[in-house]
């Protein structure tokens, strides 16, 4: 376990005492369930487990922030403003990161990009990215059906996992007659050859 995180300049009980302010118990679980996942996924494929860390533990840090202050960070930081038609799915990432920024002084871009695209992918992903992406899927306390395919497929290639989740992703929104957003069809295009 790492006792001190540079990039935000706290011990690891300050981290956690913070993002534990933030959400709820189950929430913070879940958190907690990604950082494992993530270190092991960052040994396997040769991903800082450090970074993996602190990646998994903050990831949901915004996602019980309400709509007014996404849509004052959107105005703030002049982001693509299509974000406005979006909700706080897509928000607690690609938005979230700014909050971040400002809660935590986090500044290591590749961080804050896995971050950025947890939900969504994109076409091109660091490494790093690729496991916060996969582990947020297979997290120990995940119980919807498919879990246990998607963390057999992480065990065998990091693409393909990447490829199996946003399959399932994109089936599963189809499905709930959901709107996608275009970066996750982006990622899904990308990745998919992976699976054939
Ligand atoms: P969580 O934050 O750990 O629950 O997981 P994610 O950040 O991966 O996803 C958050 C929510 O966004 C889930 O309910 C996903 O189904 C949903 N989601 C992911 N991609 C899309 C998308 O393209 N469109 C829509 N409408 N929802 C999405
Ligand atoms: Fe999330
Ligand atoms: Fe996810
Ligand atoms: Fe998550």
């Amino acid at each position: 376990m790492f006792e001190f995180y540079p990039e935000v300049n706290l011990s690891r009980e300050e981290l956690l005492k913070q993002i534990a302010t933030a959400v709820k118990p189950s929430r913070f679980q879940h958190m907690l369930g990604v950082e494992k996942a993530a270190i092991a996924l960052a040994k396997k494929y040769g991903v800082d487990p450090h970074k993996a860390s602190l990646a998994g533990l903050l990831h949901d840090y915004c996602k019980e922030v309400d709509d007014e202050t996404f849509l004052a960070l959107i105005d703030k930081y002049d982001l693509d403003t299509d974000l406005k038609n979006w909700d706080n799915n897509i928000w607690h990432g690609k938005v979230g990161i700014y909050k971040m920024m400002e809660d935590f002084g986090l500044k290591d871009p590749e961080i804050l990009r896995a971050i950025e695209i947890h939900t969504v992918g994109d076409r091109v992903m660091s490494p790093l990215a690729k496991v916060l992406y996969v582990a947020d899927y297979i997290e120990e306390g995940r119980v919807f059906p498919g879990v246990i395919e998607a963390r057999a497929v992480a065990k065998q290639d990091l693409n393909q996992a990447v490829a199996f989740e946003t399959m399932r992703l994109v089936n599963y929104l189809a499905e709930q007659r959901l709107t996608i957003y275009p970066q996750t069809l982006e990622a899904y295009n990308t990745f998919i050859g992976y699976l054939r």
